[in-house]
């Protein structure tokens, strides 16, 4: 009982904190959130210690490096080791299809190749030889994008909807966030490589967990473990129950339970973090336009400079011509075919 309440504890104390932050990033709660838990933090750390945990955020977050592609990679390789080892064997004993268990497999091919390609292709980068053709692409709307600006660490003029990277030290067409996971941009070259990849890895990880379950549930019945009693306690018969069920499956197949776990936290995650891109996908809005929406004034990069005549105003997405459309632009980006030629 112990265990069960302290997972789910523990799985909802997660999905709390990351809806949590998805709300706050949206106001300025975070910033001072994470500006007080800096405060706390800097007080009771030494400052040897806080300056290397400074070196290691940078080297993280702030440069291009391969850290969390090995992550992913190992722990992607841990959950199908688990699968392969253990899950599959059971399954097939009991009878299960083939074609289901091969499923995650499949899965896994496909989000390799959309991993590779999100990882290696060029986002949209913006050069001298093709800023012209870029320039031509979407409309300034004068709040978030005004005409005539210029990036002078790259020194080209930034088309509507760009913004300088400063992981990558360049400026990406159609920018819509560095993604650390694949260790590039992700802008309006391999927007279409990310959404498949992040598709199909939701996707292995609710297939994933749907098989696992049905695995201990079929266990549970087979075995005819649910009709059995245990002796509590207070030394009284008891018939068993949900709780002592899982706890019974986690003793006797604790790396299947624990990979579950981890899965259905996963498939939580990534669900919502897909329904979260298909929605910027539908409306037309990168992730870095929907961070601004309400405060386009405030976030410029220093290294841009800002029209001495612009004044605050509301910004309004001008990009969003239908779902088909919106979704067409993604899988289909405007001027990709010319500029990469021209480059
Ligand atoms: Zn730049
Ligand atoms: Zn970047």
């Amino acid at each position: 009982m112990d265990f069960l309440v302290l997972f789910l504890f523990y799985l909802a104390l997660v999905l709390i904190g990351v809806v949590t932050i998805c709300i706050c990033s949206k106001t300025h709660y975070l910033r001072g959130l994470v500006r007080g838990g800096a405060q706390v933090i800097s007080h009771i750390i030494p400052e040897c210690l806080q300056r290397a945990m400074r070196k290691v955020l940078h080297y993280l977050f702030h440069t291009r490096n391969h850290t969390f592609i090995m992550l992913h990679l190992l722990l992607q390789g841990l959950v199908y080791a688990e699968y392969t080892w253990e899950v599959f064997g059971y399954c097939q004993e009991l009878g299960f299809s083939l074609h289901y268990l091969l499923l995650p497999y499949l899965l896994l091919v496909i989000n390799l190749v959309f991993f590779t390609l999100s990882c290696v292709s060029n986002p949209g980068t913006i050069t001298k030889a093709n800023e012209f053709s870029l320039l031509q692409v979407y409309e300034f709307d004068e709040v978030m994008f005004p005409k005539n600006m210029k990036c002078f660490t790259c020194n080209v003029r930034k088309p509507a909807r760009s913004k300088h990277c400063r992981v990558c030290n360049r400026c990406v067409h159609r920018f819509d966030h560095h993604c650390v996971w694949v260790n590039n941009c992700i802008g309006a070259w391999n927007a279409r490589y990310f959404l498949i990849y992040l598709l199909t890895l939701t996707a292995s990880a609710a297939t994933m967990a749907v098989v696992s379950t049905v695995f201990l549930v079929q266990l549970v019945v087979v075995s005819d473990l649910y009709l059995e009693t245990y002796v509590d306690d207070l030394g009284h018969l008891q018939v068993i129950d949900i709780v002592f069920l899982i706890q019974y499956l986690f003793l006797t197949l604790p790396r299947i339970v624990f990979m579950l776990g981890f899965v259905v936290m996963l498939s939580f995650l990534l669900g919502g973090y897909l329904c979260f891109t298909l929605y910027l996908a539908a409306t037309n809005q990168t992730t870095n336009e929907w961070y601004r929406g309400d405060r386009a004034w405030c976030h410029h990069c220093p290294h841009v400079a800002r029209p001495p005549s612009a004044e605050p105003q509301v910004y309004r997405n001008i990009h969003s011509h239908g779902l088909w459309s919106n979704l067409g632009e993604i899988f289909l980006p405007a001027a990709a075919h010319c500029a990469e030629k021209m480059n």
